[in-house]
């Protein structure tokens, strides 16, 4: 069986993205015992433009999904402690037991995306890497599958019975179909983010400073996840280059953190590329239409201070294979149960969309702390709501973390 037979197959469902959001998604429907393909265009073993920390709703989901074990096992620290603070003071606290979990974790996203792409496959799903989507198939106004080509230059058409946008903040599937964007406004963030070893990490740090936010995810290797964001008039040049990178962030970062860049100490390096990108999009898009649905950041997109893509990504995932198992094997309609799908997606998002927008703006003192409180207080909410979730059909129930 050659590989572009997929051309001649029809699936229940094509997702476009195979990672945070299209594996899970993928996986969830697989599960059910639906016929589902993945295509992308990378490899979900090639490493992406994000940092990592999984909040609490992201890592509540992992467990339940019963990834959670895997994601340790491949060498991801237990993060058990989270440190907050300014030039002035500092606090760590435990990372407390809620929710069915007692520790938050931060994989490097080549590891993360490629557990999740082989948990897709585990249940059922086929997954092709080397396919970029570029055109969706259409009977009159509804999607009927996708067109694209291979890493070669090959043709390929899928069809399925409904397409999946899972490709990110540039989705094409978005492009393609018009999804209006539902919900807007703009924030002026600009983020450098490096991996540093050699540092002494206490967990996950977030710190506040004049004009400024940074922290660390302790990840794989021993290595920091060390970012700093600062409004995007005062560091959107971008990040020096050749030997100077790596002192320049480490520089930036003892402006922006002096706590934490002690942390990092005389032994402290930048490893690999210092990254950087600015002015992020804040928006919600319409979420389907006929024979076709978004999810994650294809459909919904907010600035990374907040940490919450990942988990959006997971959240959203599981109501979208939540409405589609409804329609294509239960019988409901399908605008019905992808209208229920978007709402759910807006109502569970919208807390987090107003606060990221609010963070965004880095206010400062007694504000900045009101809505680091209100942060918890969401996270916590959401976390305790996916715990209370049953287990999805067709996946194991979690044993106890
Ligand atoms: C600077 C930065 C820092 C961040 N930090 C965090 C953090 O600490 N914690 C957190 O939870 N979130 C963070 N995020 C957000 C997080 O990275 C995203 O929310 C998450 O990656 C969304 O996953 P996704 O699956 O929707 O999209 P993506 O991860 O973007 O995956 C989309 C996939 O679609 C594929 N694709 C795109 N177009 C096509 C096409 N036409 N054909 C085939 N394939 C296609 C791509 O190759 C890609 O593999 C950060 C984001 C940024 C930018």
């Amino acid at each position: 069986m050659t590989r572009n037979e997929t051309q001649d197959q029809t699936y229940d469902v094509a997702v476009v993205g195979a990672r945070c959001a299209g594996s899970a998604t993928a996986r969830l429907l697989a599960a059910r015992g639906l016929r589902v393909v993945v295509l992308d265009r990378s490899e979900p073993t090639r490493d992406v433009f994000s940092t990592h920390g999984i909040v609490r709703p992201g890592v509540v989901q992992l467990h339940r999904w019963g990834l959670l074990d895997a994601v340790i096992d491949s060498g991801a620290p237990a993060v058990r402690e989270l440190t907050v603070g300014d030039p002035e003071w500092e606090r760590t606290l435990p990372v407390k037991a809620r929710a069915g979990v007692d520790r938050l974790v931060a994989p490097r996203r080549y590891v993360l995306d490629d557990l999740l792409a082989g948990a897709a496959v585990e249940a059922g799903a086929e997954l092709r890497t080397d396919v970029s989507v570029t055109e969706l198939l259409r009977d009159g106004e509804r999607v009927v599958g996708v067109a694209g080509r291979t890493r070669g230059g090959d043709p390929v058409r899928v069809r399925a019975r409904h397409v999946v946008g899972a490709d990110g903040l540039r989705s094409s599937v978005a492009r393609l179909v018009g999804a209006e964007v539902t919900a807007s406004c703009t924030t002026d963030l600009a983020a450098q983010y490096a991996y540093v070893e050699g540092g002494a990490w206490r967990g996950y740090e977030f710190h506040a400073g004049h004009d400024a936010y940074s922290g660390v995810f302790p990840t794989h290797d021993d290595a920091g996840c060390v970012f700093v964001m600062r409004p995007a008039h005062l560091l959107d040049e971008r990040p020096a280059r050749g030997e100077d990178r790596g002192r320049a962030f480490l520089d930036l970062l003892g402006e922006a953190a002096p706590r934490l860049a002690a942390r990092v100490g005389d032994d402290g390096r930048v490893v690999g590329r210092v990254r950087s990108g600015s002015r992020l999009p804040n928006h919600r898009r319409r979420a389907h239409g006929p024979g076709w649905s978004l999810v994650g950041d294809a459909g919904y997109h907010r600035d990374p201070i907040t940490g919450h893509g990942i988990s959006d990504a997971f959240n959203h995932a599981e109501l979208l294979a939540e409405a589609l198992g409804g329609w294509l094997l239960g019988g409901r309609p399908e605008r019905a149960a992808l209208a229920e799908y978007e709402a759910e997606r807006d109502a569970v998002s919208a807390d987090l969309f107003r606060i990221t927008r609010d963070l965004a703006t880095l206010p400062h003192g007694a504000r900045f702390a009101e809505l680091q409180s209100e942060l918890g207080a969401a996270l916590d909410r959401e976390a305790d709501e996916l715990a209370a979730r049953p287990t999805p059909p067709g996946l194991a129930e979690p044993v106890a973390a």
